[in-house]
């Protein structure tokens, strides 16, 4: 079977493990944790960077250190990965769900101006969601895919809203929005992930990114116990979201290959592009003008008359090739089901037709030219018991 996505381990990770062994810095501070957020940080055009343990991690002291708390409201677009909507709950408040644009899959700015301008107010200085009256507190810009989001616009309505931004950027690495690096785009914080299956890798870990060094300090501050000195003295409820100098010794030997790994995502789908997507019921993700994907995963949407996806995946798999369905939108999903949310038309028409298929950064050629084959006989087997 020629998997789906997996880690391109071929570099100087081993090298600095051993390192780590060797010096005893296996826990949360070590040179390699700096080093990784001084190469994050220089990757994404931001002035700073805080390591750590997860992306979910990241994206809540993210939204902590913005003032998002309880019964607030965040707005959150529903298409995404839950860990999106899950840290907002964790801050406890609740995601306000709105739509994705059909030609991005990002969060639909229009959808984002209309409805705060018709479903909320400003009372004693405070937006509000006019029918809950509840405080809106903060706006999550998903990079779906590794596609930043149309982040001019989107920040442009934040600040007439007076709403902060945190980008979860989780997968977008390595991306550009009109030429400019993607952790650069007017975020107040914008959150990477180096989960086992992004593009880059610590085996699991995240990063926060600003231009901004007070905020940086707070989720440094948030994500190692709210420690003030040197001694057991503490002035909030902390959390203990340190990445490991393990992690991060990985992460550094993953980001020297940045370049080269985002080059070969890239490669990768743009080859699915040419080869599949003039294909009868197969059309390729979305690529606005505006913004230059990091390529996180590749494949195509699947349109009527095709099946469902499912019956791809298993004519796939039947060949060798492990396909796999994408997100599942946020409200879909027993948690936030009952979240506010508004106009699901393009969540609800995508989510069931994106089919990803290999492609890891180490992905040959001659696999490449096995899964696009697979493909063609999948949609000639599929068409013909239709
Ligand atoms: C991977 C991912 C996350 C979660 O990152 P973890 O490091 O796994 O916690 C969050 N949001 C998006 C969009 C992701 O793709």
């Amino acid at each position: 079977m020629i998997p789906l996505a997996t880690p391109n381990l071929s570099g100087n990770e081993a090298r600095y493990l051993q390192e780590c062994v060797d010096s005893t810095y296996v826990s949360s501070v070590g040179p390699f944790v700096e080093r990784l957020e001084d190469m994050v940080a220089a990757a994404s055009g931001a002035a700073g960077a805080v390591a750590t343990s997860s992306g979910t991690a990241g994206l809540h002291a993210a939204l902590l250190t913005l003032g998002v708390g309880y019964g607030d409201l965040v707005v959150v677009p529903s298409y995404t990965f839950i860990a999106s909507a899950n840290a907002v709950a964790h801050c406890g408040a609740e995601p306000w769900l709105m739509d994705v644009a059909l030609d991005s899959w990002t969060l639909d700015a229009d959808l984002l101006e209309r409805s705060l301008e018709a479903e909320t107010e400003t009372r004693d200085n405070i937006l509000v969601h006019s029918t809950s009256g509840r405080r809106v507190a903060a706006i999550v810009a998903v990079y779906t895919l590794g596609l930043p989001a149309d982040m001019d616009r989107i920040t442009q309505i934040a600040k007439r809203f007076a709403l902060p931004v945190v980008a979860d950027a989780a997968a977008a690495l390595g991306a550009t929005y009109k030429d400019r690096a993607v952790g650069d785009l007017g975020a107040d914080l914008s959150v990477f992930s180096f989960n086992g299956n992004k593009t880059v890798t610590a085996g699991g870990g995240g990063a926060v990114v600003s231009a901004d060094a007070t905020l940086l300090a707070g989720v440094r501050h948030l994500t190692t116990t709210a420690r003030v000195g040197d001694d057991y003295d503490h002035d909030r409820v902390g959390y203990n979201y340190r990445m490991t100098n393990l992690q991060a010794a990985v992460g550094c030997a993953q980001m020297e290959q940045l370049d080269a790994f985002v080059a070969a995502k890239r490669r990768i789908a743009a080859r699915y592009n040419a080869e599949l997507a003039d294909l009868a019921g197969a059309s390729p993700f979305p690529a606005p003008k505006w913004a230059d994907s990091a390529c996180w995963f590749s494949g195509v949407v699947v349109d009527t008359p095709l099946p469902q996806v499912d019956d791809m995946i298993a004519q796939l798999r039947g060949r060798g090739i492990a396909a796999r369905a994408f997100w599942k939108p946020m409200h879909l999903q027993a948690p936030y089901k009952d979240a506010p949310a508004t106009g699901m038309d393009v969540s609800d028409a995508i989510w069931t037709r994106v089919l990803t298929l290999p492609c890891s950064t180490h992905l040959t050629d001659g696999e490449q030219e096995q899964a696009i084959a697979a493909f063609h006989d999948a949609v000639r087997a599929l068409g013909r018991g239709q």
